[in-house]
């Protein structure tokens, strides 16, 4: 009886924590929905540089900016430098690009990709904006991105980003709904069941009928008062 209760227990924990990590992805996404969705495009930068990276058989130009809102990171890598006039430049000196930018190579040292990335406190989801010279136009389009409307929602997982996120999110959804429970816990009387709240009073059993837990209430608490 003492085994299947610590079983249940474990097996309870484990619930708990695998709901609080499905909370945890769908706030994670949610924050990343709401930050892409609110700073969808280029524009409001809180910082931006700009640098010169040789890999030996290309040369890239590199953009790399954050927002304002300090949630969205832009890395813009091209061929050359597409907009040299409007970005700060630091000259030449070896970077290393984070893992998830996505470098286009084509044809034409005209191409360039737009990376971006979102998610708070750490980046999460992706999405990718190719800009192709093809004949005598220009060609556009996106990887990891659903298009709504004019706003473009990324949904490119980077995998550290999105654990770390996940992790802290549920950590937090633990937290709330232990006190949560704890506070009702606490408001419940005597005579109920400290799991459920079920009413105990005309109940010989410790054993709960209505969630099968052996209720945690005072014993000898006198019945009907
Ligand atoms: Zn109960």
């Amino acid at each position: 009886m003492a085994a299947r209760e610590r079983i249940s227990r474990w097996r309870r924990a484990i619930i708990f924590a695998c709901f609080c990590c499905v909370l945890g992805a769908i706030t994670t996404v949610g924050v990343a929905w709401v930050i892409a969705f609110r700073a969808p495009g280029p524009g409001g930068y809180a910082s931006m540089r700009s640098y010169t990276i040789r890999d030996g058989a290309s040369t890239w130009f590199v953009i790399e900016a954050r927002t304002k809102r300090r949630c969205v990171s832009h890395y813009e890598v091209s061929g050359r430098p597409l907009r040299t006039l409007e970005y700060k430049s630091e000259g030449f000196r070896d970077v290393r690009l984070p893992d998830w930018v996505s470098v286009q190579v084509g044809e034409s040292w005209l191409n360039s990709s737009t990376t971006r990335a979102y998610g708070y406190p750490v980046r999460a989801l992706k999405g990718v904006e190719f800009i192709e010279h093809q004949g005598s136009g220009w060609v556009a389009w996106q990887r990891g991105y659903w298009v709504c409307r004019t706003r473009l929602i990324p949904f490119h997982v980077i995998v550290p980003g999105f654990i770390a996120n996940v992790v802290i999110y549920a950590a937090i959804w633990a937290g709330v709904i232990a006190m949560a429970q704890w506070t009702r816990r606490r408001l419940r009387p005597a005579w109920a069941c400290q799991h459920c709240g079920y009413d105990l009073r005309s109940l010989p059993s410790a054993v709960c009928p209505e969630c099968g837990r052996v209720a945690r209430s005072r014993p000898n608490e006198p019945s009907g008062a």
